[in-house]
């Protein structure tokens, strides 16, 4: 067994795990950063490509509070005001501290760049050209780690459960992927940076990282969930032609840019009957483009493989090159030439909008026990603003990072240890009757896609709850597999374990919730109800979930 031990255990390596990494080590705490890919490659940091929502004023004048206005309005009334506060009014300090670590954020005249992105009140939404923000976000980290005394870096090791001790986290325990050691961390405080759960949908945008372990992680601790049911749906997931190498998300950033032409199979932008115009521009709410586009393809009207039209093929080629740059090149060798031909989008499962319920000091309410970034709910509500997911991975980062510093340094020692249960992690378990994992998860994922996507039904809810119920029995209470180096049996069970749990968070509160609101959309239960805004907390006892329902957090 592997034995480390430090003050703060960050778990995941994305933006908000090294931004907390960074934030307590500078506080003074020594930190193990563990990440179960390599540290500041996985999830969805690195992926990001587009842009990040931050209130700079450096095009045009601008004030968070402005923000925190869009923010609130795009949530529908579920933000946690206080959260949403904090993003939008400590967002500019974190991307200026990025900006002086040397991101290269794109710049004009010497100001940074600002798109205008749907939702908005003015152009807010900083990048790094082309296609490079979350690649350069994660580099930038990544080299102040190295930078910065006290971090130890860990990356290969998955976190499967949180060690509790008298009611408080006191580390984790896990396994090395690599070499199949049981691995036992020890801390004063634990942050859980883990990232969202989008593996879940047959289409997603996910990294094979994202498939939920911080919820599983928080609530087998004794800490609560929210919001679970808003999974938000990137509306112009890339559909078709197919294409290799590239991010399925890609077209956003460039419609930003140029507006360009989502239309249906009859050639019609069609935005405007659902209440919006567009007209080459891009004024669609994530929510509204997804329901727009499932409605076209459910009336008839979608594109060959089930989604929309987008087209830039009506500018100028000097146009679609300078917005474009390279990527117009990387584009053409898979087959697409952007001047005259369209691509098919469709909706896609992108972003977690709930999570783990955190103040605004990133305690989940079990002490010593935190969260940050995607994992937590709150701060976006029903749905999220282009760009606001990596200003909350920053910012409450650097919030969780600083908070269990002090936690920490307020504990004058380690809990005993061995942590407990910690060397049953990995004890190899061969069963005859051994499902297909593998199939196993395509199942969730297709079942997921089905019953509890943007547009659910009671009858599919219920029809989902059943499935995972049995798909649960099926997994079975142990860890399987031959123990050893590289068991991808075992990981596909931990990856199954986190996703079985995660669905039924969802699938459980988009029952519950009988009404539409933002990303979470009943066609039984059309249109938001006033008594509805209100937050849906759960969480384990014993292994049922519980739901209640909180009055939305206001103003501290
Ligand atoms: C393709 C794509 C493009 C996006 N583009 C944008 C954009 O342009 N602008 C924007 O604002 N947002 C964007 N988002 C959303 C945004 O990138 C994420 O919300 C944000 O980066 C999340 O950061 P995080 O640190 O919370 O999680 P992540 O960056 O996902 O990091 C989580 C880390 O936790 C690790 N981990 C998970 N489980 C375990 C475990 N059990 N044990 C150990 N480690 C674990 C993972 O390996 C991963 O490294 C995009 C998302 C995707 C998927």
């Amino acid at each position: 067994m592997i034995k480390l031990e430090s003050d703060v255990l960050v778990i995941g390596a994305g933006g908000a795990g090294m931004f907390a990494a960074l934030a307590a080590a500078q506080a003074g705490a020594s930190v193990n950063l563990i990440d179960r890919s390599l540290i500041g490659r996985g999830g969805a940091t690195i992926m990001a490509q587009m842009t990040v929502a931050v209130a700079v004023g450096e095009q045009c004048p601008d004030h968070w509070e402005h923000h925190l206005a869009d923010t609130l309005t795009a949530g529908r009334g579920l933000c946690d005001v206080n959260l949403s506060r904090l993003l939008c009014e400590d967002g500019p300090t974190r991307i200026r501290q990025l900006d002086e670590w040397g991101v290269g954020w794109a710049r004009e005249d010497g100001h940074m760049k600002q798109a205008h992105a749907p939702g908005h009140d003015r152009p807010r939404c900083v990048y790094v050209d082309f296609l490079n923000t979350g690649p350069a976000v994660s580099r930038t980290l990544r080299t102040q780690l190295h930078r910065q005394d006290g971090i130890q870096r860990i990356g290969d090791v998955l976190i499967t459960d949180i060690a509790m001790h008298d009611g408080q986290a006191v580390g984790a325990e896990g396994w090395h992927l690599v070499t199949g050691e049981t691995v036992s961390l020890r801390a004063k405080a634990v942050i859980i940076a883990t990232g969202g759960l989008t593996r879940l949908y047959a289409r997603n945008s996910a990294s094979s990282n994202m498939s939920g372990d911080g919820f599983s992680l928080a609530l087998r601790a004794g800490a609560e969930l929210s919001d679970m049911e808003f999974v938000q749906f990137f509306p112009i997931g890339h559909l078709a032609p197919r294409m290799i190498g590239m991010d399925p998300i890609m077209w956003d950033p460039f419609r930003y840019k140029l507006g360009g032409r989502l239309t249906n199979a009859d050639g019609e932008e069609f935005a405007e009957r659902y209440g919006k115009t567009e007209t080459g521009n891009y004024v669609l709410t994530r929510d509204q483009a997804t329901y727009a586009i499932f409605k076209e393809v459910e009336a008839g009207r979608g594109s060959p493989n089930g989604g929309a039209w987008l087209g830039f093929d009506h500018l100028p080629e000097s146009d679609l090159r300078a917005a474009f740059g390279p990527v117009i090149d990387r584009v053409a060798k898979n087959g697409i030439d952007l001047t005259r031909d369209r691509i098919e989008v469709a909706p896609i499962a992108h972003y977690h909008m709930g999570g783990i319920r955190v103040n605004t000091q990133m305690e989940t309410g079990v002490p010593g026990l935190y969260a940050a970034g995607e994992a937590v709910a709150g701060a976006n509500g029903a749905n999220r603003l282009s760009g606001n997911a990596i200003t909350e991975a920053l910012v409450f980062g650097q919030r969780a990072g600083e908070a269990a510093a002090r936690h920490a340094k307020a504990i004058k020692s380690h809990a005993p240890a061995p942590l407990p249960g910690a060397a049953s992690v990995i004890a190899p378990d061969s069963r005859a009757d051994a499902p297909n994992l593998a199939a196993m998860m395509l199942s969730l994922q297709q079942l997921m896609n089905d019953k509890v996507g943007p547009f659910r039904t009671g009858d599919k809810l219920i029809q989902a709850q059943s499935a995972l119920a049995a798909m649960q029995q099926q997994l079975g209470e142990r860890p399987f597999g031959h123990g050893g180096g590289w068991d991808a049996q075992r990981m596909d069970w931990y990856d199954l374990r986190a996703m079985l749990i995660s669905a039924q968070a969802v699938t459980t509160a988009a029952l519950a919730r009988e009404e539409s609101r933002g990303a979470h959309q009943r066609e039984d239960f059309p249109g938001m109800l006033e008594p509805w805004t209100v937050n849906q907390v759960m969480r384990l006892h014993g292994d049922q979930l519980q739901l209640r329902r909180v009055a939305v957090a206001e103003a501290a």
